[in-house]
């Protein structure tokens, strides 16, 4: 149930966040609808805590499994996130089971790769030129063409992928290197944290040549050094574990701490009688997340400190502590016990979503948390969780737009070609290696550079990236968007 406390000004914010509407302001006081899912938005939004939550579930609610939150959802009722629906005390998906995909944008098979690479092809300049080499092959008895520029790209930068859960800092800070801004700290992805090098502002900013320096020794697979708000060192390198702050990480975390509680519930209670997983993003409790429920886990009593989210979900604070987060020792990671609960004796096991840190502790009969040695059994979990992670790395993904004038060099009808990548009559590759094109206008691309042959990246001091660019398409297709048929010259003269 939620309840209304006297802490409540009737404000009106809570209201404005329900996603089910269940709240409303009549004649100025806050009203609790029977729709209420109990999936505690207004609690979290509400700045004073003017509303509060028991246990108890409505009559005819039926309890949503299908993630944390748990919705206590009446007949005639959806969940907080409308997906599911009680019909007659029976949840059912919203919309119907989609079967079918849709059909996509998928290239002939013969012209998904050049016939020729453009690195150390030359470049066109000024790009109203015809590309430096315009090469035809027949493949099964089609006339194929591939056009290859070395494009200087004033849109260019790339991101690099750090497998990693040590604190670089937070999201929007700024990387610098030499004493420049090159880029930012952007938003992290699942076990890795992501920084943005270049784009076409800082290429024109007073760093704008240690940028494209940057950019393309990272490229082309160099070890580069910057710093994160010039605190945090990282020395990054395709392929290769980054270094920050002088330690090279090992494993990339095997998902958040209740992933972590998700994949190994059954073996958590087979080993030890708790365990608390420490993540920057999510800390899981084992006894009290719906995974440990599933292997017929009850709560032991154990409180992690941190920020309950929901069931066996917390949140903890992000630091240069264990797993990203503040907390500097595994003790600290528990908060206490509820006596009414815990039972003296219970082993309790606080690990990181790597298995490379881990101890264990056992409730004594005065309720004190005392560290013991680790037992072989306990020592099962760190073990198998660090067998399931993966070796950490840096990826660099170089992202560029060739959707200006580079297109001169390719045809007559620049607006030709870019429709001609989108609908997938040509083939854009870079250095050989396939892309992804952004949807929408231009032809916007991202494309690993693992992938790209050696060394095909450079930078002239407009400054801009210089990246060899491939467009593959049909004889006829290139016809027909006013390509340079005249330059077209045999690609075996070329491979001779
Ligand atoms: S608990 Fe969720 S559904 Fe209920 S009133 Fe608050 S926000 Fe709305
Ligand atoms: S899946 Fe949706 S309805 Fe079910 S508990 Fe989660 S938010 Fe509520």
């Amino acid at each position: 149930m939620i309840l209304v406390t006297e802490k409540c000004k009737n404000c009106g914010l809570c209201v404005k966040n329900c996603p089910v509407n269940a709240l409303c302001l009549e004649n100025k006081q806050l009203q609790v609808k029977n729709i209420c899912v109990q999936c505690g938005v207004c609690i979290r939004v509400c700045p004073r805590e003017g509303i509060s939550r028991t246990d108890e579930k409505p009559e005819n609610a039926v309890i949503c499994s299908n993630c944390p939150v748990q919705c206590r959802i009446i007949p005639g009722a959806t969940g907080a996130c409308k997906r599911f629906l009680n019909v007659d005390g029976e949840l059912r998906r919203t919309i119907e089971h989609v079967l079918e995909p849709k059909a996509g944008i998928l290239p002939e098979e013969k012209i998904r790769r050049p016939i020729i690479t453009a690195v150390g092809g030359g470049s066109n300049y000024p790009c109203s030129l015809p590309a430096p080499h315009i090469v035809r092959e027949n493949r099964d008895g089609v006339d194929v063409i591939t056009v290859v520029t070395e494009a200087p790209l004033s849109y260019s930068g790339v991101t690099v992928k750090l497998d990693t859960n040590t604190y670089i800092g937070e999201e929007g800070d700024k990387v610098y290197r030499d004493g420049k801004v090159i880029g930012m700290v952007t938003t992290e992805e699942y076990g890795s944290k992501m920084l943005s090098i270049g784009g076409a502002n800082r290429l024109t900013s007073d760093g704008g040549f240690i940028t494209a320096r940057t950019i393309v020794e990272l490229a082309n697979g160099q070890e580069v050094e910057v710093s994160v708000d010039k605190k945090y060192k990282i020395i990054m390198q395709a392929g290769k574990a980054p270094i920050i702050n002088g330690v090279q990480e090992k494993k990339m975390r095997i998902g958040c701490g209740s992933a972590t509680v998700g994949l190994f519930a059954a073996l958590m209670k087979e080993c030890v009688d708790e365990c608390i997983v420490i993540d920057h993003h999510v800390i899981g409790l084992v006894t009290e997340h719906l995974a440990g429920a599933a292997v017929g886990l009850n709560w032991s009593g154990v409180i992690p400190n941190a920020a309950k989210s929901s069931r066996g979900r917390y949140f903890g604070e992000h630091g240069g502590g264990i797993g990203g987060t503040t907390l500097m020792s595994c003790r600290e990671a528990i908060k206490g016990v509820d006596r009414s609960v815990a039972r003296p004796g219970i082993r309790i096991l606080v690990v990181n979503t790597t298995g490379e840190i881990y101890a264990l502790f056992e409730l004594q009969p005065g309720y004190e948390i005392q560290e013991i040695p680790m037992t072989e059994q306990a020592l099962r979990v760190p073990r198998a969780i660090n067998e399931t992670c993966e070796e950490s790395r840096c990826s660099v993904m170089y992202i560029g737009g060739t959707g200006g004038s580079a297109r001169g060099g390719v045809c007559k009808k620049p607006l030709a070609i870019t429709q001609a990548v989108h609908s997938g009559k040509a083939v854009l590759t870079i250095g050989g290696a396939p892309v992804y094109i952004l949807p929408g206008g231009g032809i916007n691309f991202i494309v690993d550079t693992e992938q790209v042959v050696a060394n095909g990246f450079s930078w002239v001091p407009t400054p801009a990236t210089v990246a060899p660019v491939e467009y593959t398409m049909r004889l006829s297709d290139y016809e027909f968007i006013e390509g340079h048929v005249d330059q077209v010259k045999d690609a075996a003269i070329l491979k001779q």
